[in-house]
């Protein structure tokens, strides 16, 4: 609301509670000087001549006193008073977990949110095709774009968002699966809420889960696993880490790979050298819920003959459990059944 104001070469008067008048110095970081006052009592003119006085309040009764306060301060005639936009019409972010990229597999409450949004920032591997409709009021950013191979830098999109939501926007940041797995979902609210932005979180369905499962694979398995671990390959698994999946999945665990697919065979060469057996099932769902989705069953000792077809995004998941589809299926639900 104070964008045509020309305020470089003047003060700006924050009045009202700190946590408001915070938030709204942030859009005057061109003004030669930025004073907040938090208490009426504080109220004075200051050396520069005063282009704005911003009254950061929630009611008129608060506006009131600020008013009065103004006018007793000898500031003078040209000073504009103007209030900041009232508490329900504050921007505000929603992270929302999209899913792995089938539109079915987006929750009513993403697409209920979404409804209501002014800004989209579109993250890599997040369901986009529908935007327009889900969306219908919101301008669609896509920041998981890759020109030139490079996305755009996670500050950048961290300033986006925070930008758009002190101009009084609701803004979605749509992410691919759920926030909260290798997401940056917690990294994104807390940069929010040091703005004083609110922030609603949406989960969403994961790929670690909804991969394996598209292809027939359950995570666990009465009788067969009893526990699964979700971990990042993005860079090579350290030695201790190879240690405990070796651990799990010789214990009868499962494993969900994700961002492995440039470290796949460091990863195997380790479960390999730590004992986990060579004829140990395993599959990797690669572009899963696309059209070109590609499924490769193999075990832990021939997963690499074929590796140069293999192309991320793809989620890769070992464990006896893998065995669900395959020759081995009678084996494997027999044992789920001697349980009962
Ligand atoms: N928050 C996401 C994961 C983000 S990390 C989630 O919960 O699913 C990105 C990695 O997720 C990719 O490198 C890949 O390993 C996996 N992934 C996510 N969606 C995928 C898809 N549709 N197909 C294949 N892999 C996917």
């Amino acid at each position: 609301m104070f964008v045509d104001l020309d305020i470089e070469n003047c003060s700006v008067l924050l009045c009202g509670e700190a946590t408001r008048t915070e938030r709204v110095a942030l859009k005057f970081a061109q003004a030669t000087e930025v004073l907040r006052f938090n208490r009426v009592e504080d109220m004075r003119a200051p050396g520069t001549p005063v282009g704005l006085v911003v009254l950061c309040v929630s009611d008129e009764r608060e506006a009131q006193k600020w008013r009065a306060a103004v006018l007793s301060s000898g500031i003078g005639a040209p000073s504009i008073v103007d209030t900041e936009v009232p508490a329900e019409s504050q921007g505000e972010v929603f992270l929302i977990g999209a899913g792995p990229g089938d539109p079915g597999l987006m929750t009513r409450h993403a697409l209920e949110v979404l409804s209501q949004a002014d800004v989209v920032l579109l993250d890599h591997l997040a369901p986009y095709q529908d935007l327009p409709r889900w969306a219908p009021h919101a301008e669609i950013i896509d920041v998981g774009k890759i020109p030139g191979k490079h996305r755009v830098p996670q500050r950048e999109i961290d300033q986006l968002m925070v930008r758009y939501a002190l101009q009084g926007k609701k803004v979605a940041r749509l992410k691919g699966g759920d926030p909260y797995v290798f997401g940056r979902g917690a990294e994104e609210l807390y940069v929010c809420e040091k703005e004083g932005i609110p922030v609603k979180v949406f989960s969403g369905v994961t790929s670690s889960i909804s991969l394996p499962a598209m292809a027939g694979v359950p995570l666990t398995l009465r009788g067969v696993s009893h526990m699964f671990t979700v971990v990042s390959a993005h860079q090579k698994l350290t030695d201790s880490e190879l240690d405990q999946l070796s651990g799990l999945l010789k214990d009868g665990g499962t494993v969900s790979i994700l961002m492995g697919v440039k470290t796949l065979p460091h990863t195997i060469a380790g479960l390999l050298e730590r004992g986990v057996r060579p004829d140990m099932p395993m599959v990797t769902v690669q572009d899963g819920f696309r059209a070109h989705q590609r499924e490769y069953f193999s075990t832990v000792g021939t997963c690499l003959e074929n590796y140069d077809q293999l192309k991320p995004p793809a989620v890769t998941t070992i464990g006896n459990v893998c065995a669900a589809v395959g020759e081995n299926r009678e084996e494997l639900m027999g044992k789920a059944f001697e349980t009962h």
